[in-house]
């Protein structure tokens, strides 16, 4: 079979970068991305045997429509995409004003309105996998606050529901050549939640396992599967039990 290449989108850094990592251990070529850090991208597109780095803001569309053309004239083929991208604001749930419409607005533009438009833009190629021996793989990162009425504030948990929805809907509708898959993690030990002390006291307090994740324990999620020929429309909550207390 030939050597298959992926998009991870965020990947210069957290659950993207160790996903880059992991993907590429398993000898698939990866297509990295972040919106700003373009050193940290080129040095791991450096190390990792045939991966190249892009940048682009997932926030404007036509650099989204970009990142895909991009990435298939470098490569000449999709065969994974991972929507790792994403941003959070922590507001607390009962604070209805301090989650103002410029902020639904801002994290649905990269947590749903993104995907969408990096999947829509990448169907051609990712349905071109199948006649490569395997299935297209789309692998989208949400979060458990899309599964449970938790998170760090109500819009970026409606955001993640609305990607795992997406999920579900889009497995049905682009079988049997691709499939659609999410990973919804709990805590992981990230930049992004770097000063959640709370969060961290939770799991430590609450979890089955004691604690949140490392970001290559989200990223063996992930391989997985990339590796499958058979699951699809599932969303694997990845959170150390916590949804079981
Ligand atoms: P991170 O901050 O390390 O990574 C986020 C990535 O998204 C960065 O590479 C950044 O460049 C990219 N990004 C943000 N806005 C962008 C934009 N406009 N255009 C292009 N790229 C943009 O954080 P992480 O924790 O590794 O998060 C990765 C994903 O995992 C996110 O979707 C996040 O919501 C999800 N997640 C994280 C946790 C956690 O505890 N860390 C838990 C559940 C879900």
């Amino acid at each position: 079979m030939k050597k298959r290449v992926a998009l991870i989108t965020g990947s210069t850094s957290g659950i993207g970068a160790a996903i880059a990592r992991r993907f590429a251990e398993a000898g698939i070529s990866v297509a990295l991305h972040s919106k700003t850090s373009v050193g940290a991208g080129e040095a791991l597109a450096k190390a990792l045997p045939g991966a190249s780095y892009t940048r682009a803001d997932l926030a404007d569309e036509h650099d989204a429509r970009r990142l895909i053309s991009t990435v298939l004239a470098t490569h000449g083929q999709l065969d994974i995409l991972v929507n790792n991208a994403g941003i959070s604001e922590v507001i607390p749930h009962g604070d209805l004003r301090a989650a103002n419409a410029e902020i639904w607005q801002r994290l649905y533009a990269v947590n749903v309105i993104a995907p969408w438009v990096l999947i829509a833009e990448a169907e051609r190629a990712l349905r071109g996998a199948a006649e490569r021996g395997a299935s297209g793989c789309i692998i989208n990162i949400s979060s458990h606050a899309g599964v449970r009425p938790k998170g760090a504030s109500i819009p970026y948990a409606a955001s993640k529901a609305a990607l795992n929805h997406m999920t579900k809907l889009l497995a049905v509708a682009l079988a049997p050549q691709i499939r659609v898959n999410a990973v919804a993690p709990g805590l992981v030990d990230t930049p992004m939640t770097q000063s959640w002390q709370a969060a961290r006291e939770l799991w430590r307090s609450r979890a089955p396992l004691g604690r949140g994740a490392a970001p290559e324990e989200i990223a063996d999620v992930a391989c997985m599967l990339a590796n499958s020929s058979y699951l699809t429309g599932e969303v694997i909550l990845a959170d150390g039990g916590l949804n079981l207390t």
